[in-house]
């Protein structure tokens, strides 16, 4: 538009009125608030305008046709009128991937929800004496059968479990913690930081790579309120290191009569190391080499929705259970209604294999992964676009979300070498599709872990690469 006047175009640009009815935007006006569409109309226009200053991004009279700036308009107010908290496509191989909604939820899980959430239910009413009942017992018993603990409660996630806990049983006293314990979480949960918020004083002792029993004990005083063992669920020390044996911290605890908390972060049900994977701890194990109290997170391995659980002593639980915290930070029907089915499905540990997603996409085998690819590969085709590649190859996928960080689990890839577009343009690009499909980049490649690739997902991934990669 160099040497132009710029009148000129202003002129030119389409009235509110002529926009409101033409005939593409007329014809998708009854899908949209119309507060919406005038909000989207005036957007576009800014800017166009602000181009016309500017001089940029308008070389052609025909952007600014009634046709063409209708259909901007249209993609405008879609794009206002979508919800914020969208599905997307995990191509990443994380399976715990905390910004992408860490578990997601069974099958079961989602066939509750509708009568549950759609009704009213007896969430805190008890249908045997018709009077007021208590939340909590809805997962306490399955809770109890499945741990073996005596007592149980659970509230909104696992930072809160660790604050509500040291509120009820260490505020004002002294928690005994190891330095190389002292985690911080993604999402600034940090074990300093919620002491101090607690009112629990923290002492530490013993060293970044090492601590002793000795070193407890000499911790030892008036105040000492309980012991606090920390999973290192993000990180792990290596070289000359040593840790303090759980039994015999219990047992030290035993005979000064202090408790032993311990945060277990992701607090798995299954053994992983019986399918071959690294040994940790389950939530039973611990339990039963005496540890107090253990809290951890109802979405991490476990698999279910966001919640912190709390197992253990009868009298700490019901300490905890009084505590006004505790209401504070109580749990609502929806994730209860989630947490009792994901739980019952641990009564059979190959039901809950099978039927958990979170355990699922960990144990596959390579093989079906390689299949996966392979399925995958097959479904984008041929893509006749210059320079673009595809190939299915090895590759390591992550458990993530703090859980299991010595973990690899061999995977297999869909690699797309994207020809003209950059890799950063692809993976935007994918990222921008509706679902957006999120992947991983590496050495100029965007890499499909199919892992956390749900099977009715494929066709979706394999539609877009299609489509992008042409772009
Ligand atoms: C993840 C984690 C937490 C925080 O759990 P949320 O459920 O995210 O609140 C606390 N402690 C440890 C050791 C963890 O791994």
């Amino acid at each position: 538009m160099v040497g132009q006047d710029k009148s000129e175009w202003f002129r030119k640009i389409p009235a509110v009125d002529r926009l409101l009815s033409s005939p593409s935007i007329l014809d998708a006006a009854s899908q949209y608030p119309r507060n919406l569409l005038l909000k989207a109309i005036h957007h576009v226009l800014d800017q166009i305008r602000e181009q016309i200053k500017t001089g940029d991004g308008l070389e052609d009279p025909s952007l600014l046709s009634l046709e063409h700036v209708s259909q901007k308009v249209l993609g405008t107010v879609e794009r206002l009128n979508r919800p914020s908290l969208r599905q997307v496509i995990n191509a990443t191989g994380i399976v715990v991937h905390t910004n992408l909604g860490r578990s997601i939820l069974a099958e079961r899980v989602l066939e509750r929800f509708r009568s549950i959430a759609g009704g009213y239910s007896n969430l805190e009413y008890d249908l045997d004496r018709g009077e007021r009942g208590s939340r909590y017992i809805h997962v306490e018993s399955i809770l109890r059968e499945i741990s073996s603990a005596e007592a149980a409660i659970v509230v909104n996630n696992n930072a809160a479990a660790v604050l509500v806990a040291l509120d009820t049983l260490a505020k004002g006293r002294e928690v005994v913690v190891s330095r190389g314990q002292l985690v911080e979480i993604g999402g600034s949960f940090r074990i300093p930081e919620v002491m101090r918020k607690s009112g629990a004083r923290m002492v530490e002792v013993g060293t970044t790579n090492k601590t002793h029993l000795r070193d407890y004990e000499a911790a030892i005083g008036p105040d000492t309120a309980l012991f606090l063992k920390v999973h290192k669920s993000n990180y792990h020390v290596i070289g000359f290191t040593e840790d303090v044996d759980t039994v015999e911290l219990v047992n030290m605890g035993r005979k000064y009569g202090i408790p032993v908390v311990e945060d277990l972060g992701s607090g798995c049900f299954v053994d992983f190391s019986k399918f071959g994977l690294i040994k940790e701890p389950t939530v039973q194990e611990v339990l039963a080499e005496g540890v107090d109290l253990v809290t951890f997170s109802g979405d991490k391995l476990l698999g279910g929705p966001q919640a912190g659980v709390i197992l253990g002593k009868k009298h700490l639980v019901e300490a905890i259970r009084a505590n006004q915290l505790t209401r504070a930070l109580r749990i609502d029907k929806l994730t209860l209604l989630a947490l009792e089915e994901t739980l019952s499905m641990y009564r059979d540990e190959q039901v809950a294999i099978r039927e958990i997603h979170t355990l699922n996409m960990i144990l596959v085998s390579p093989e079906s992964l390689k299949a996966k690819a392979r399925r995958l590969a097959r479904m984008i085709g041929k893509v006749e676009h210059r320079g673009f590649a595809l190939t299915v190859a090895g590759g390591e996928s992550k458990v993530g979300g703090g859980a299991l960080p010595l973990l690899v689990l061999p995977t297999s890839l869909v690699c797309l070498t994207p020809g003209e577009l950059s890799a950063h343009t692809l993976e935007e690009k994918l990222r921008g599709y509706d679902p957006p499909i999120i992947v991983r980049i590496e050495k100029d490649q965007v890499l499909l872990d199919v892992r956390t690739v749900q099977e009715n997902e494929l066709k979706i991934v394999a539609q877009a690469i299609r489509t992008l990669s042409q772009l």
